[in-house]
C-alpha cells in the first residue's frame, strides 16, 4: 500500500462503493441498555465451526463443568467451544441448528445446575511485554471468533495478515457500521463499553502494528460516535461514514475507508487490512486482560410482536424458544421469527435452536412492520438488481441459471462472490426471492465441492493401490526370474560335474540348508523379534515367538513368586492340573487286570477307562470301572462291568457301521457273503 495512500486514508479521506441501497433503519431499540438474561433450563452448544473439524470432545455425557471450562480440544488454528455455564453433560447429540433448512448436527448439551461456577479467571496482567504467540494462543484458545455474523476465526485472520501480508498490517478496521436494519446490540455495546472496546483495539495494535487504525462507525449512530471518539483517544480514529446498506460487509467497508477493491478470491488481511467487528474486539479485550473465554454475546431482540423489545446478554446455547417467552412472545405457529436482521437473516424453521456466536439478533415482526412476500412475477429484465449489487455481479442471470440447475453456470456468473446481503431482492419490482434462491446455489455447490474433493481423494487412494500392486508384481517378478536364472546356472554347473562332485556339492547344499535351519531354530528358541538376516519372518515365527514370550513371563513370573500376568497364571494352573492327572493316573494304573489295562490302554479314547475295581455284588463279580475311584464308585451311570462297558463300546461300533451310507453298506453285506 502506497504512502500517499496511507497519507490520505489517515487525513480521513473516505470513499464510495458500488451499489447498496437505503432501506428503512427500524432502529427503534439503539436506547434499549444492555439487560442481562437469566440461565436457561437447558444450554445447547453446537461443536460444527466455521472453519474446520470439530475437534475432540472432553467430556461425557453425566460429566459436571464449569462455566468457561473447554469441551472440544482443536489443534493448529481451530477453535474449541466452552461451556457457556455450569452444570451436568446432558446429551451428545444431533440437534437442529440454526439454518434455514433446520439441519441437524452434533451439539453438547448441557443441563445447568444454577450456580454458575466458573473456571478461575486468568487474565494476562503484562499484555503489553508479552509475545504475540502467547496473546494470539489465548485468543484462539479462549474461542474467540468473528461476531459480526461471519464467524472466522480471529486469531487465524491475525496470523494471515502477519504472515500472509507482503508487508504486514497496514490499516485495521474496526467496523462498528452495524448496517442492517434492525439490529443495535454493537451500537449499545459502542455506548456502554466504549472504553473496553478502547483497550481491545490496543491489543490488536499490538498485535498487527498497523500504520492506521480506524474505527468505522455509520452517521446514525451519534452516541456510540462520541463514546468511541472519546475512549479511543490514542488508539484509533473514529471514521464516520454515510449510512447505506451493506456498508458492513468487509470488502465494502475496505473500499470505503481505503478505497481499494479487494479481489473475492483474496482474503482480506492477506492484502495488509484486518477489519474485525466491535463484539469480537471486545471478547478479545476480555480474553486477554479479563481472562473470560467467549460463553456470551449481546443480541437484539425487536419487532412489534414481541411485548417489550430490547438488547440482552445471553448465554451461548440459550434456545431461541427461551429468549421469545422472557421477551413475553409466545409464536403462533405462521408466526415469523426471524434469526439475523430483515435483510440478511432467514425464517427459524424451529425456535428450538440454540444461539450461536453468529447470531446477532432475533427479529419478530408483524406484517406492518416487514410485509408478507408479494406473489413473484417474471423477471422483465430492468436491471434494478444490478445496480445495485456491492458484488458488481448480475442477479437476474445468476438466479435463472440457478433455477435451471445450471451450476456451473452460475458459477461462471460469480455466485461465489456474493455477500447474501439482499439488496437485489429488496429492490427487485417482481419480488423475485433472489437472495433465497442464492442462499441455496450456494448449499448446492458446497455440496458439490465437497462431493469432488471426496472422489479425488478416493481417485488418488485408488492410484496409490495400483501403484503398489504394479510394484509388487514387478518385485515377484524380479525375484522369479533371479529364481529361475539361479536354477538355470546350477544345472549347467551341475551337467559339467563328475559324478563325485555333484554328490560332493549336493552334500555341501544339504549341510548348509541343515546348518541354516538349525540357526533359525536356535533364533526362535531365544525369542528373537527380529528375522535372522534372508529370512522370511513369516506367521510360524511369529507364533513361536510370542510363545517363547509367554515362556518367559510364566517363568519370570515362578521366579518373582507373583502371578499378576493372567496369562501364566491360567498357563501355570493348567500344567498343576496335568501334572496331578498324570500322577493319579500312574498311581492306578496297577489296579487294572492285565487284560483290560492292555484294552485301557489301547482303547483309553473308545472306553475311557482309567479305573478298574472288582466288587462282589449278590453273589456276582463285577468289575467297576470309570475315570476315576469316587466316580467309578459314585456314579451309577459308570457301575457298568467290563463286559457290559465292552459291549456297549461294540454296539456303538455296530451303530457306527450302520450309518455307512447305503451304498457303501451294501458293498459290506456282500463281501460278508
Ligand atoms: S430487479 Fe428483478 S425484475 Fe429487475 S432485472 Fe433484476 S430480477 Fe429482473
Ligand atoms: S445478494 Fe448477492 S447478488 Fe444480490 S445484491 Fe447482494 S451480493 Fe449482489
Amino acid at each position: 500500500m502506497a504512502t500517499p495512500l496511507l497519507q490520505k486514508i489517515a487525513n480521513g479521506k473516505i470513499w464510495k462503493f458500488f451499489g447498496g441501497i437505503k432501506p428503512q433503519e427500524l432502529k427503534d431499540t439503539s436506547n434499549c441498555v444492555i439487560e442481562t438474561l437469566k440461565i436457561p433450563s437447558l444450554i445447547t452448544i453446537p461443536l460444527s465451526r466455521h472453519l474446520g473439524p470439530e475437534g475432540e470432545i472432553l467430556v461425557n455425557v453425566g460429566d459436571h463443568v464449569k462455566r468457561g471450562q473447554p469441551l472440544t480440544v482443536a489443534s493448529g488454528r481451530y477453535v474449541p467451544v466452552h461451556a457457556s455455564t455450569s452444570g451436568t453433560i446432558s446429551a451428545i447429540s444431533k440437534e437442529v441448528l440454526p439454518h434455514p433448512s433446520g439441519y441437524t448436527d452434533l451439539c453438547i448439551s448441557i443441563k445447568p445446575d444454577g450456580l454458575d461456577e466458573c473456571e478461575p479467571y486468568n487474565p494476562i496482567s503484562n499484555w503489553e511485554s508479552v509475545d504475540n504467540n502467547t496473546l494470539l494462543e489465548r485468543i484462539r484458545s479462549y474461542g474467540i471468533e468473528g461476531l459480526g455474523g461471519a464467524v472466522f476465526q480471529t486469531e487465524a485472520k491475525l496470523r494471515s495478515a502477519l504472515d500472509d501480508a507482503k508487508d504486514g498490517c497496514k490499516v485495521l478496521i474496526i467496523n462498528g457500521c452495524e448496517c442492517e436494519p434492525a439490529i443495535t446490540c454493537d451500537d449499545r455495546i459502542m455506548q456502554e463499553q466504549a472504553t473496553d472496546i478502547a483497550k481491545g483495539i490496543a491489543i490488536l495494535n499490538k498485535i498487527l502494528k498497523p500504520t492506521v487504525t480506524v474505527v468505522a462507525i455509520e452517521d446514525n449512530k451519534h452516541k456510540a460516535i462520541q463514546a468511541m471518539e472519546v475512549a479511543c483517544k490514542g488508539v484509533a480514529t473514529v471514521r464516520v461514514i454515510p449510512t447505506i446498506y451493506p456498508s458492513g460487509a468487509a470488502r465494502n467497508l475496505i473500499k470505503i475507508i481505503t478505497g481499494i477493491e479487494v479481489p473475492y478470491n483474496v482474503h482480506t488481511s492477506e492484502c495488509g487490512i484486518v477489519v474485525d467487528n466491535v463484539g469480537t474486539v471486545l471478547a478479545v479485550k476480555e480474553a486477554i486482560i479479563d481472562g473470560k473465554p467467549l460463553t456470551e454475546r449481546v443480541i437484539t431482540v425487536t419487532g412489534d410482536n414481541f411485548k417489550h423489545q430490547g438488547n440482552v446478554r445471553v448465554r451461548l446455547g440459550t434456545s431461541v424458544r427461551f429468549i421469545l417467552s422472557n421477551f413475553g412472545l409466545n409464536p403462533e405457529y405462521h408466526q415469523r421469527v426471524i434469526l439475523g436482521g430483515p435483510m440478511m437473516g432467514f425464517t427459524l424453521p424451529t425456535i428450538d435452536v440454540p444461539i450461536t456466536k453468529a447470531a446477532s439478533c432475533v427479529l419478530a415482526p408483524s406484517s406492518k412492520q416487514i410485509p408478507k412476500l408479494k406473489q413473484q412475477t417474471n423477471c422483465i429484465r430492468c436491471g434494478r438488481c444490478a445496480r445495485v449489487c456491492p458484488s458488481r455481479l448480475v442477479p437476474y442471470q445468476m438466479y435463472s441459471q440457478s433455477k435451471a440447475s445450471n451450476h456451473a453456470a452460475a458459477q461462471k456468473c460469480g455466485i461465489k462472490d456474493c455477500t447474501l446481503c439482499g439488496a437485489c431482492a429488496y429492490v427487485c419490482p417482481s419480488f423475485i426471492p433472489l437472495t433465497a434462491q442464492f442462499r441455496y446455489e450456494k448449499a448446492v455447490e458446497k455440496h458439490i465441492y465437497e462431493a469432488e474433493k471426496r472422489n479425488a481423494r478416493a481417485k488418488e487412494r485408488i492410484a496409490a493401490k495400483q501403484q503398489r500392486l504394479h510394484e509388487e508384481e514387478l518385485a515377484r517378478q524380479k525375484k522369479k526370474e533371479e529364481a529361475l536364472a539361479r536354477i538355470k546356472a546350477q544345472k549347467e554347473a551341475e551337467a559339467k560335474m563328475t559324478p563325485e562332485e555333484l554328490q560332493a556339492s549336493r552334500q555341501k547344499a544339504l549341510e548348509e540348508a541343515k546348518a541354516k535351519a538349525k540357526a533359525r531354530k536356535e533364533a526362535l528358541l531365544k525369542g528373537a523379534t527380529t528375522p535372522l538376516s534372508g529370512e522370511v519372518n513369516d506367521e510360524s515365527q511369529t507364533v513361536e515367538r510370542i510363545k517363547n514370550q509367554e515362556r518367559k513371563a510364566i517363568e519370570i513370573s515362578k521366579h518373582e513368586g507373583h502371578m499378576d500376568n493372567p496369562l501364566a497364571k491360567a498357563r501355570l494352573e493348567q500344567e498343576a492340573l496335568a501334572k496331578k492327572l498324570q500322577q493319579e493316573k500312574e498311581a492306578h494304573k496297577n489296579d487294572l487286570p492285565f487284560n483290560l489295562r492292555r484294552q485301557a490302554a489301547v482303547r483309553t479314547d473308545t472306553l475311557n477307562i482309567k479305573y478298574y475295581e472288582e466288587v462282589i455284588d449278590n453273589n456276582t463279580t463285577h468289575a467297576l470301572v470309570g475315570l476315576e475311584p469316587n466316580d467309578a464308585l459314585q456314579n451309577p451311570e459308570r457301575k457298568k462291568p467290563v463286559a457290559q462297558v465292552l459291549m456297549s463300546a461294540q454296539f456303538d461300533k455296530k451303530v457306527e457301521n450302520n450309518k455307512l451310507p447305503e451304498v457303501l453298506k451294501k458293498k459290506t453285506l456282500r463281501s460278508k457273503k
